[in-house]
């Protein structure tokens, strides 16, 4: 039985601007598998937002252009699509909680109405039970039916991201993409979310793409972990893989520069200089400007993605090599 649900094979996304090409997603592969939740985690413009805009085809072209690649959902091509298609696709097999709750929803809309509108363009039923089933949805992420009749204003931030929640799932989609989804939300409302995406996603069985930069959110949440940098994946693995045995020096520097309960540190270690400009990517490893292993060879190649493990993939020069000797560990350490 085949268990992927999205395949990514080598997807490029530029934007054709008037000052240039922003190289924005830089031949990534990516697969999660049915019922699996993974983070995709890195710095602001590391091109996580634009590959799930990609996955969605809602990229605004131009500028943006899907320059070469394919994504697989359920074996489909979706790039092949016609839009007719792909908006059958969206709801019914993939949705996307956007990053803001505070713009994300209509303001001269009720809640109910924003809901059930998601229901009668996507399933074959009658304005009734639009509403009926909106107001079970409502239910289900923790908001009564009765307050489905208010507008998105008289609604906390916590609220309006669980209406959110509630149109992303609306038609039971077999994969969400939740972008940032509790960024704006203080901590307790955070938790409270993540708390209710655990379980709806227990009680859906869907797959999840949970884009953050927050990897506390990411030991809570997610199976597996896909680490990018300036459009790439450098590297991938199991929650285990990436927390306890971390490989890249970017992701060593992404830990380094996160506060730990459990140690006195006066200062903390920031990942020195400024994350690559897309349009002025450097040659080479393209963290190379900011490693401190950085060779000769950093400078002038590429890394190719390379196994360390079961699922465990990093692409640097130091594990290519001779991917288990001691020496690669130590330099982790
Ligand atoms: Fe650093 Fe070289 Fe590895 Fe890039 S390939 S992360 S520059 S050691």
């Amino acid at each position: 039985m085949n268990d992927k649900l999205l395949e990514i094979k080598d997807l490029d996304i530029n934007y054709y601007t008037s000052e240039g090409v922003v190289k924005a997603v830089n031949g990534i592969d990516l697969v999660i598998n049915k019922g699996e939740t993974i983070g995709l985690v890195g710095e602001t413009g590391a091109g996580k937002t634009t590959t799930a805009l990609g996955i969605m085809r809602l990229l605004q072209s131009p500028p943006a252009k899907i320059d070469g690649g394919q994504i697989l959902i359920d074996g489909q091509d979706i790039l092949k699509l016609s839009e007719d298609e792909m908006r059958m696709v969206r709801s019914d097999k993939v949705s996307m909680i956007f990053q803001d709750p505070m713009t994300a929803l209509n303001p001269v809309l009720t809640v109910i109405d924003q809901v059930a509108e998601v229901i009668e363009i996507h399933q074959d039923v009658t304005t009734e039970e639009s509403f009926e089933k909106a107001g079970e949805m409502l239910e289900k992420v923790g908001i009564p039916k009765e307050r489905g009749k208010e507008y998105p204003h008289q609604f906390s931030g916590g609220m309006k991201q669980r209406v959110i929640i509630a149109i992303a799932l609306a038609c039971n989609p077999h994969l969400l993409l939740a972008d940032e989804p509790t960024t704006a939300l203080d901590v307790t409302i955070q938790a409270q979310v993540l708390d209710m995406m655990r379980q709806l996603k227990a009680q859906f069985n869907t797959s999840v793409l949970f884009i953050t930069h927050d990897l506390g959110v990411v030991a809570e949440i997610c199976d597996k972990v896909a680490i990018m940098y300036a459009g790439e994946i450098i590297e991938f693995g199991t929650l285990e893989d990436i927390f306890e045995n971390t490989k890249h020096p970017y992701t060593i520097g992404l830990f380094n520069s996160i506060p730990k309960i459990d140690e006195d540190v006066k200062v903390l270690q920031p990942i020195e200089g400024n994350i690559a400009d897309p349009m002025n990517l450097p040659s080479g490893c393209r963290f190379h400007p900011r490693c401190n292993h950085a060779s000769k060879k950093c400078k002038e190649q590429l890394p190719k993605s390379t196994s360390i493990g079961d699922e465990h993939i990093v692409k640097c020069f130091l594990y290519e090599t001779n991917q288990k000797s001691q020496q690669v560990i130590n330099y982790a350490k």
